[in-house]
Protein backbone atom coordinates (compact mmCIF):
# COMPACT_ATOMS: atom_id res chain seq x y z
CA UNK A 1 0.00 0.00 0.00
CA UNK A 2 1.17 3.57 -1.25
CA UNK A 3 -1.10 5.14 0.93
CA UNK A 4 0.79 6.80 4.45
CA UNK A 5 0.08 5.73 7.95
CA UNK A 6 -1.39 9.01 9.21
CA UNK A 7 -4.35 8.80 6.03
CA UNK A 8 -5.16 5.21 6.49
CA UNK A 9 -5.61 6.41 10.22
CA UNK A 10 -7.46 9.20 9.85
CA UNK A 11 -9.94 7.53 7.21
CA UNK A 12 -10.31 4.11 9.18
CA UNK A 13 -11.25 6.40 12.63
CA UNK A 14 -13.36 7.83 10.01
CA UNK A 15 -15.02 4.76 8.91
CA UNK A 16 -15.31 3.80 12.54
CA UNK A 17 -17.38 6.60 13.57
CA UNK A 18 -19.78 5.70 10.76
CA UNK A 19 -20.18 2.47 12.19
CA UNK A 20 -20.35 3.21 15.70
CA UNK A 21 -23.29 6.13 14.67
CA UNK A 22 -25.01 3.66 12.86
CA UNK A 23 -24.73 5.22 9.64
CA UNK A 24 -25.88 3.59 6.61
CA UNK A 25 -25.01 5.45 3.87
CA UNK A 26 -21.43 7.79 3.63
CA UNK A 27 -19.11 9.22 1.91
CA UNK A 28 -15.57 8.47 1.38
CA UNK A 29 -14.32 10.69 -1.13
CA UNK A 30 -16.03 14.09 -2.44
CA UNK A 31 -15.36 13.80 -6.36
CA UNK A 32 -15.22 17.79 -6.76
CA UNK A 33 -15.14 18.74 -9.98
CA UNK A 34 -14.70 22.96 -9.98
CA UNK A 35 -14.88 22.96 -14.00
CA UNK A 36 -15.29 20.90 -16.68
CA UNK A 37 -12.91 23.17 -19.79
CA UNK A 38 -9.76 21.02 -20.36
CA UNK A 39 -6.75 21.51 -22.29
CA UNK A 40 -6.69 18.15 -23.75
CA UNK A 41 -9.22 16.41 -25.74
CA UNK A 42 -8.67 12.79 -24.90
CA UNK A 43 -10.88 10.13 -27.38
CA UNK A 44 -12.27 8.35 -23.89
CA UNK A 45 -13.26 11.11 -22.06
CA UNK A 46 -16.76 11.93 -20.95
CA UNK A 47 -16.23 15.75 -19.56
CA UNK A 48 -15.49 17.78 -22.12
CA UNK A 49 -18.57 17.60 -24.51
CA UNK A 50 -20.85 20.49 -23.27
CA UNK A 51 -21.36 23.95 -25.12
CA UNK A 52 -18.75 26.88 -24.44
CA UNK A 53 -21.29 28.27 -21.92
CA UNK A 54 -20.81 25.06 -19.57
CA UNK A 55 -17.14 24.94 -20.30
CA UNK A 56 -16.44 28.40 -18.84
CA UNK A 57 -18.45 28.05 -15.68
CA UNK A 58 -16.48 27.57 -12.80
CA UNK A 59 -17.29 26.31 -9.26
CA UNK A 60 -16.44 29.67 -6.70
CA UNK A 61 -14.03 28.92 -3.75
CA UNK A 62 -16.95 29.24 -1.47
CA UNK A 63 -18.95 26.49 -3.36
CA UNK A 64 -16.33 24.42 -3.42
CA UNK A 65 -15.80 24.46 0.69
CA UNK A 66 -19.83 24.30 0.75
CA UNK A 67 -19.80 21.53 -0.94
CA UNK A 68 -16.35 20.24 1.46
CA UNK A 69 -18.43 20.99 4.84
CA UNK A 70 -21.73 19.51 3.71
CA UNK A 71 -20.35 16.23 2.47
CA UNK A 72 -17.92 15.66 4.89
CA UNK A 73 -15.77 13.05 3.41
CA UNK A 74 -12.37 12.60 4.68
CA UNK A 75 -10.72 12.73 0.91
CA UNK A 76 -11.76 14.96 -1.84
CA UNK A 77 -10.56 13.83 -5.70
CA UNK A 78 -10.77 17.14 -8.01
CA UNK A 79 -11.00 15.99 -11.06
CA UNK A 80 -12.31 17.71 -13.77
CA UNK A 81 -11.50 19.06 -17.12
CA UNK A 82 -8.26 19.88 -16.13
CA UNK A 83 -8.31 21.88 -12.29
CA UNK A 84 -5.06 23.33 -12.81
CA UNK A 85 -6.73 26.30 -15.51
CA UNK A 86 -9.34 27.07 -12.36
CA UNK A 87 -7.41 30.69 -11.11
CA UNK A 88 -8.83 29.97 -7.89
CA UNK A 89 -7.59 26.38 -7.00
CA UNK A 90 -4.32 27.43 -5.20
CA UNK A 91 -7.09 29.25 -2.55
CA UNK A 92 -9.59 25.92 -3.28
CA UNK A 93 -6.60 23.73 -1.80
CA UNK A 94 -5.28 25.55 0.57
CA UNK A 95 -9.10 25.62 1.84
CA UNK A 96 -9.62 22.07 2.02
CA UNK A 97 -6.23 21.35 3.82
CA UNK A 98 -6.90 23.70 5.97
CA UNK A 99 -10.08 21.35 6.97
CA UNK A 100 -7.54 18.31 7.11
CA UNK A 101 -9.05 16.63 4.41
CA UNK A 102 -6.69 14.54 2.00
CA UNK A 103 -6.79 16.25 -1.07
CA UNK A 104 -5.81 14.06 -4.67
CA UNK A 105 -5.54 16.82 -7.56
CA UNK A 106 -6.06 15.25 -10.71
CA UNK A 107 -4.41 16.74 -13.25
CA UNK A 108 -3.17 15.99 -16.98
CA UNK A 109 -0.13 17.83 -15.29
CA UNK A 110 0.94 20.17 -18.63
CA UNK A 111 0.20 23.00 -16.69
CA UNK A 112 1.77 21.73 -13.11
CA UNK A 113 5.43 23.18 -14.03
CA UNK A 114 4.34 26.18 -14.35
CA UNK A 115 1.95 26.19 -11.34
CA UNK A 116 3.81 24.31 -8.68
CA UNK A 117 4.88 27.49 -6.92
CA UNK A 118 1.03 27.98 -6.15
CA UNK A 119 1.00 25.09 -4.31
CA UNK A 120 3.18 23.86 -0.79
CA UNK A 121 3.77 20.37 -0.07
CA UNK A 122 1.98 19.25 2.42
CA UNK A 123 0.93 15.67 3.89
CA UNK A 124 -2.69 16.96 3.14
CA UNK A 125 -2.21 17.54 -0.89
CA UNK A 126 -0.98 14.53 -3.27
CA UNK A 127 -0.95 15.44 -7.21
CA UNK A 128 -2.69 12.46 -8.98
CA UNK A 129 -1.21 12.57 -12.45
CA UNK A 130 -2.95 11.25 -15.74
CA UNK A 131 -0.85 8.32 -17.50
CA UNK A 132 -1.93 5.64 -19.50
CA UNK A 133 1.09 3.75 -20.17
CA UNK A 134 4.00 4.36 -21.62
CA UNK A 135 5.23 7.55 -24.34
CA UNK A 136 3.50 6.02 -27.31
CA UNK A 137 0.77 4.40 -25.27
CA UNK A 138 0.04 7.90 -23.07
CA UNK A 139 0.16 9.92 -25.97
CA UNK A 140 -2.31 8.09 -28.26
CA UNK A 141 -4.84 7.95 -25.26
CA UNK A 142 -4.48 11.89 -24.84
CA UNK A 143 -4.50 12.34 -28.89
CA UNK A 144 -1.13 14.51 -28.45
CA UNK A 145 2.26 13.68 -28.95
CA UNK A 146 4.92 14.89 -26.25
CA UNK A 147 2.28 14.82 -23.60
CA UNK A 148 3.88 12.04 -21.94
CA UNK A 149 7.17 13.76 -21.77
CA UNK A 150 5.79 16.54 -20.47
CA UNK A 151 3.85 14.56 -17.34
CA UNK A 152 7.00 12.76 -16.60
CA UNK A 153 9.00 16.15 -16.23
CA UNK A 154 6.11 17.47 -13.78
CA UNK A 155 6.20 13.80 -11.68
CA UNK A 156 10.31 14.37 -11.41
CA UNK A 157 9.84 18.04 -10.25
CA UNK A 158 7.08 17.29 -7.98
CA UNK A 159 8.92 14.51 -6.37
CA UNK A 160 12.03 16.39 -5.96
CA UNK A 161 9.95 19.21 -4.52
CA UNK A 162 8.96 17.43 -1.75
CA UNK A 163 4.83 16.61 -3.04
CA UNK A 164 3.29 13.55 -3.15
CA UNK A 165 2.71 12.21 -6.09
CA UNK A 166 0.86 9.29 -7.61
CA UNK A 167 -0.32 8.45 -11.17
CA UNK A 168 -3.74 7.40 -12.31
CA UNK A 169 -3.59 4.99 -14.70
CA UNK A 170 -7.16 4.03 -17.06
CA UNK A 171 -6.77 1.04 -19.58
CA UNK A 172 -8.53 0.49 -22.67
CA UNK A 173 -8.42 -1.79 -25.47
CA UNK A 174 -5.69 -3.36 -26.97
CA UNK A 175 -4.24 -3.55 -23.44
CA UNK A 176 -1.61 -6.28 -23.04
CA UNK A 177 -0.93 -7.59 -19.40
CA UNK A 178 3.31 -7.37 -20.17
CA UNK A 179 2.65 -3.64 -21.64
CA UNK A 180 0.76 -2.38 -18.50
CA UNK A 181 3.52 -4.01 -16.19
CA UNK A 182 6.67 -2.11 -18.38
CA UNK A 183 4.57 0.71 -17.26
CA UNK A 184 3.90 -0.54 -13.57
CA UNK A 185 7.21 -0.55 -13.20
CA UNK A 186 8.37 2.53 -14.71
CA UNK A 187 5.47 4.65 -12.92
CA UNK A 188 7.65 3.26 -9.58
CA UNK A 189 11.07 4.25 -10.47
CA UNK A 190 9.78 7.81 -11.06
CA UNK A 191 9.57 7.81 -6.78
CA UNK A 192 6.02 8.17 -6.87
CA UNK A 193 4.06 7.64 -3.38
CA UNK A 194 1.59 5.13 -5.40
CA UNK A 195 -0.70 4.35 -8.92
CA UNK A 196 -4.46 3.71 -9.19
CA UNK A 197 -5.02 1.71 -12.12
CA UNK A 198 -9.04 0.94 -13.64
CA UNK A 199 -10.57 -0.12 -16.57
CA UNK A 200 -12.52 3.39 -18.95
CA UNK A 201 -15.97 3.79 -18.00
CA UNK A 202 -17.96 3.59 -21.41
CA UNK A 203 -19.03 7.21 -21.31
CA UNK A 204 -21.64 7.82 -23.41
CA UNK A 205 -20.10 11.00 -23.98
CA UNK A 206 -17.14 10.09 -25.00
CA UNK A 207 -15.92 10.76 -28.34
CA UNK A 208 -14.78 7.35 -29.49
CA UNK A 209 -16.63 4.45 -28.01
CA UNK A 210 -14.80 1.05 -29.25
CA UNK A 211 -11.67 1.98 -27.63
CA UNK A 212 -13.34 0.41 -23.69
CA UNK A 213 -12.62 -2.65 -22.43
CA UNK A 214 -15.83 -4.98 -21.33
CA UNK A 215 -16.68 -7.67 -19.53
CA UNK A 216 -14.12 -11.00 -18.96
CA UNK A 217 -11.89 -9.41 -20.85
CA UNK A 218 -11.35 -6.78 -18.15
CA UNK A 219 -11.10 -9.23 -15.47
CA UNK A 220 -8.45 -11.69 -17.94
CA UNK A 221 -5.93 -8.59 -18.18
CA UNK A 222 -6.40 -7.79 -14.40
CA UNK A 223 -5.65 -11.21 -13.82
CA UNK A 224 -2.47 -11.34 -16.53
CA UNK A 225 -1.17 -7.83 -14.47
CA UNK A 226 -1.47 -9.09 -11.27
CA UNK A 227 -0.02 -12.40 -12.59
CA UNK A 228 3.18 -10.54 -13.11
CA UNK A 229 3.24 -8.23 -10.19
CA UNK A 230 3.69 -10.99 -7.76
CA UNK A 231 7.27 -10.77 -8.11
CA UNK A 232 7.22 -7.27 -8.71
CA UNK A 233 6.53 -4.79 -5.79
CA UNK A 234 3.90 -2.25 -7.33
CA UNK A 235 2.34 -0.20 -4.97
CA UNK A 236 -1.25 0.32 -5.63
CA UNK A 237 -3.26 2.83 -4.57
CA UNK A 238 -6.47 0.11 -3.49
CA UNK A 239 -8.06 -1.67 -0.90
CA UNK A 240 -6.96 -5.53 -2.14
CA UNK A 241 -10.56 -6.38 -2.24
CA UNK A 242 -11.31 -4.21 -4.84
CA UNK A 243 -8.05 -5.88 -7.35
CA UNK A 244 -9.52 -8.84 -6.16
CA UNK A 245 -12.89 -7.69 -7.67
CA UNK A 246 -11.02 -6.48 -10.78
CA UNK A 247 -9.44 -10.00 -11.16
CA UNK A 248 -13.27 -11.74 -11.25
CA UNK A 249 -13.36 -12.94 -8.11
CA UNK A 250 -15.53 -11.13 -6.02
CA UNK A 251 -19.55 -9.98 -7.13
CA UNK A 252 -19.93 -6.61 -6.01
CA UNK A 253 -22.54 -4.05 -6.23
CA UNK A 254 -21.20 -0.48 -6.48
CA UNK A 255 -21.70 2.11 -3.82
CA UNK A 256 -22.45 5.71 -5.90
CA UNK A 257 -23.01 7.38 -2.62
CA UNK A 258 -19.15 6.51 -1.51
CA UNK A 259 -17.76 9.09 -3.86
CA UNK A 260 -20.30 11.65 -4.76
CA UNK A 261 -20.22 14.09 -6.98
CA UNK A 262 -19.93 17.87 -7.20
CA UNK A 263 -20.22 20.06 -10.19
CA UNK A 264 -21.12 23.01 -11.72
CA UNK A 265 -24.86 21.60 -12.28
CA UNK A 266 -25.30 20.89 -8.70
CA UNK A 267 -24.63 17.15 -6.40
CA UNK A 268 -24.93 14.69 -9.75
CA UNK A 269 -26.87 11.70 -9.53
CA UNK A 270 -26.24 8.81 -9.22
CA UNK A 271 -22.56 9.40 -9.17
CA UNK A 272 -19.71 10.30 -10.94
CA UNK A 273 -19.76 8.49 -14.24
CA UNK A 274 -24.14 9.27 -15.16
CA UNK A 275 -24.41 12.62 -16.38
CA UNK A 276 -28.03 12.84 -17.63
CA UNK A 277 -29.68 11.29 -14.28
CA UNK A 278 -30.35 14.56 -12.53
CA UNK A 279 -29.10 16.83 -10.10
CA UNK A 280 -29.45 17.44 -6.30
CA UNK A 281 -29.23 20.98 -4.67
CA UNK A 282 -27.40 19.67 -1.64
CA UNK A 283 -25.97 16.47 -0.52
CA UNK A 284 -28.42 15.09 1.67
CA UNK A 285 -31.09 16.14 -1.52
CA UNK A 286 -28.35 13.24 -3.02
CA UNK A 287 -28.89 10.90 -0.17
CA UNK A 288 -32.32 10.95 0.06
CA UNK A 289 -33.73 11.51 -3.40
CA UNK A 290 -31.78 9.51 -5.39
CA UNK A 291 -33.36 6.18 -6.64
CA UNK A 292 -30.60 4.03 -5.20
CA UNK A 293 -32.10 0.90 -6.44
CA UNK A 294 -32.68 2.00 -9.99
CA UNK A 295 -28.69 1.80 -10.51
CA UNK A 296 -25.64 -0.99 -10.59
CA UNK A 297 -24.35 -3.58 -13.01
CA UNK A 298 -27.68 -5.40 -12.39
CA UNK A 299 -29.95 -2.79 -12.25
CA UNK A 300 -29.03 -0.77 -15.21
CA UNK A 301 -27.70 -1.05 -18.88
CA UNK A 302 -25.66 2.30 -18.78
CA UNK A 303 -23.80 0.55 -15.42
CA UNK A 304 -23.59 -3.31 -17.09
CA UNK A 305 -19.69 -2.85 -17.35
CA UNK A 306 -18.19 -0.30 -14.79
CA UNK A 307 -16.06 -1.60 -12.58
CA UNK A 308 -14.47 1.54 -11.80
CA UNK A 309 -12.83 2.53 -8.31
CA UNK A 310 -15.13 5.30 -7.70
CA UNK A 311 -18.35 3.30 -7.81
CA UNK A 312 -16.53 -0.27 -5.99
CA UNK A 313 -14.03 1.11 -4.40
CA UNK A 314 -16.13 1.99 -1.39
CA UNK A 315 -18.31 -1.42 -1.60
CA UNK A 316 -14.94 -3.43 -1.40
CA UNK A 317 -13.96 -1.27 2.24
CA UNK A 318 -17.32 -1.95 3.61
CA UNK A 319 -16.68 -6.01 2.55
CA UNK A 320 -13.81 -5.51 4.55
CA UNK A 321 -15.45 -4.44 7.43
CA UNK A 322 -17.52 -6.84 7.32
CA UNK A 323 -15.00 -9.57 6.46
CA UNK A 324 -12.05 -8.79 7.98
CA UNK A 325 -10.78 -12.20 7.88
CA UNK A 326 -11.13 -12.31 4.04
CA UNK A 327 -9.45 -9.15 3.70
CA UNK A 328 -6.63 -10.17 5.22
CA UNK A 329 -6.00 -13.31 3.43
CA UNK A 330 -6.59 -11.66 0.16
CA UNK A 331 -4.17 -9.36 1.09
CA UNK A 332 -1.66 -11.59 1.70
CA UNK A 333 -1.87 -14.01 -0.93
CA UNK A 334 -2.99 -11.40 -3.80
CA UNK A 335 -5.35 -10.85 -6.07
CA UNK A 336 -6.35 -14.64 -7.50
CA UNK A 337 -5.41 -15.06 -10.64
CA UNK A 338 -6.03 -18.32 -11.48
CA UNK A 339 -9.01 -20.49 -11.10
CA UNK A 340 -12.76 -20.21 -11.95
CA UNK A 341 -14.30 -16.24 -11.69
CA UNK A 342 -17.07 -15.81 -9.54
CA UNK A 343 -20.65 -15.60 -10.91
CA UNK A 344 -22.25 -12.70 -12.28
CA UNK A 345 -25.57 -11.55 -10.98
CA UNK A 346 -28.28 -11.85 -13.78
CA UNK A 347 -29.53 -8.58 -14.66
CA UNK A 348 -32.82 -7.25 -13.89
CA UNK A 349 -33.50 -5.96 -17.24
CA UNK A 350 -32.57 -8.67 -19.05
CA UNK A 351 -34.43 -10.68 -16.90
CA UNK A 352 -37.34 -8.40 -16.96
CA UNK A 353 -37.70 -8.40 -20.62
CA UNK A 354 -37.20 -12.54 -20.50
CA UNK A 355 -40.45 -12.24 -18.78
CA UNK A 356 -42.47 -9.85 -21.19
CA UNK A 357 -42.43 -10.60 -24.71
CA UNK A 358 -38.76 -10.53 -26.38
CA UNK A 359 -37.25 -9.71 -29.38
CA UNK A 360 -34.18 -11.21 -30.89
CA UNK A 361 -33.05 -9.34 -33.85
CA UNK A 362 -36.41 -7.71 -34.39
CA UNK A 363 -38.06 -11.31 -34.34
CA UNK A 364 -40.54 -11.47 -31.64
CA UNK A 365 -39.81 -14.74 -29.24
CA UNK A 366 -42.20 -16.55 -27.77
CA UNK A 367 -40.71 -17.30 -23.70
CA UNK A 368 -42.10 -20.16 -21.91
S1 LIG B 1 -7.12 15.15 -19.49
FE1 LIG B 1 -8.87 14.28 -18.38
S2 LIG B 1 -10.47 15.84 -18.45
FE2 LIG B 1 -8.93 16.39 -19.98
S3 LIG B 1 -9.72 15.55 -21.89
FE3 LIG B 1 -8.31 14.04 -21.00
S4 LIG B 1 -9.62 12.67 -19.76
FE4 LIG B 1 -10.81 14.55 -20.21
S1 LIG C 1 -22.32 0.92 -11.66
FE1 LIG C 1 -22.54 2.43 -10.01
S2 LIG C 1 -20.68 3.67 -10.13
FE2 LIG C 1 -20.86 2.59 -12.06
S3 LIG C 1 -21.97 3.97 -13.41
FE3 LIG C 1 -23.51 2.70 -12.43
S4 LIG C 1 -24.16 3.82 -10.62
FE4 LIG C 1 -22.26 4.73 -11.31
Amino acid sequence: MGVPLRQQIAVGTYLLKQKLKGVKKYPMVLMLEPLFRCNLACAGCGKIDYPDHILDQRLSVEQCMEAVDECGAPMVSIPGGEPLIHKEMPQIVAGIIARKKYIYLCTNALLLKKKMDDYTPSPYLTFSIHLDGLKERHDASVCQDGVFDRAVEAIKLAVARGFRVTVNCTLFQGETPEDVAEFLDYAMELGIEGATIAPGFSYERAPRQDIFIKGKDTKNLFRGIFKLGKTRNWKLNHSTLYLDFLAGNQNYQCTPWGNPTRNVFGWQKPCYLLSDEGYASSFQELLEDTPWEKYGNSSNPKCAQCMAHCGYEATAVEDMLQHPVKALLTSLRGPRTTGPMVAESTPKWASEKLKSPATLAGIPVKVE
